[in-house]
């Protein structure tokens, strides 16, 4: 099953498979980006550094990240990735810091730069990844919006810092939303509906992005962050949505719903060139 749109490619290269930006690889004298999708979810997989790994588990990441990395030209040894503690803490880098691990020390889910061979990456099983570039000023960042990075609009507080620290116009940045689970299968429970409508009830047609169903809530957190994207000064245009479900997808990409406690990872990767 070939998961390309009319928004991204789905690209064969050696032993691995990743998904592309159509509007990204406009750019890929500047930027290199890649979403990693795969059928056997064993073996491409990305964990978090975080908690331990063992060895040979470490060894296997390792040689995905390694591997993904040469299809895309890019040194794996610049990889800095963010740690993921659900904050909305955003990191900028400006070095790869010499340590063992390529998580940053910090608590980290947005990682943000100017600098040339910095690939900065996360990872997701159904949360949100957004990735930024703006063309002009030549910044990118990699953001982590699981539903408490959204509850937290971690993606606005991205283009805020892109704005401060870079001077970025929002009108310039383009902003791709990869794989994760949509509307379709984001079932939750009263409580975290609670949260989600105390948050977003500002923006008005609550129905458009929260939906009840036999005493569920179907919240489509994706529509929200292109609401607040935009509100933020994001161009419509300037939106890329893959629009593809993690768990409706299961079968090429990873979900925590689908997979459970063994879930594996997939990783975003972006780097300026
Ligand atoms: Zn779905």
């Amino acid at each position: 099953m070939d998961l390309s749109n009319n928004v991204v490619v789905d690209i064969n290269k050696g032993d691995q498979e990743f998904l592309q930006f159509k509007k990204l690889l406009k750019y890929s004298d500047i930027v290199t980006h890649a979403y990693s999708i795969g059928i056997d979810k064993n073996y491409r997989t990305f964990k978090a550094n975080k908690k331990p790994l063992l060895k040979e588990d470490y060894i296997k990441n390792m040689n995905n990240y390694k591997s993904l990395c040469e299809e895309n030209n890019l040194n794996y040894k610049n990889i800095i990735k963010a740690n993921q503690a659900h904050t909305d803490n955003i990191v900028n880098v400006t070095e790869i810091p010499d340590n063992k691990t390529i998580d940053t020390g910090e608590a980290s889910d947005g990682l943000i730069t100017n600098k040339k061979n910095i690939i900065l990456a996360t990872t997701n099983a159904d949360c949100i990844l957004l990735l930024f570039f703006d063309p002009k000023k030549l910044v990118i960042a990699n953001v982590h919006s699981g539903w408490k990075g959204t509850l937290q609009e971690i993606s606005v507080k991205a283009v805020d810092k892109m704005k401060k620290e870079f001077d970025c116009n929002p009108k310039d940045i383009i902003v791709c939303i990869c794989p994760s689970i949509r509307k379709c299968h984001f079932e939750v429970d009263e409580d975290v509906y609670t949260m989600f409508y105390n948050k977003f009830q500002k923006l008005g047609n609550i129905d458009e992005f929260i939906e009840e169903k036999q005493g569920k809530w179907y919240i489509d957190t994706v529509l929200i962050n292109k609401i607040i994207l935009k509100q933020a000064g994001i161009l419509e245009e300037n939106i890329e949505d893959c629009d593809i479900c993690s768990v409706c997808n299961k079968e090429k990409i990873h979900s925590y719903r689908a997979e459970g406690k063994e879930y594996g990872l997939a990783t975003a990767m972006i780097s300026l060139r």
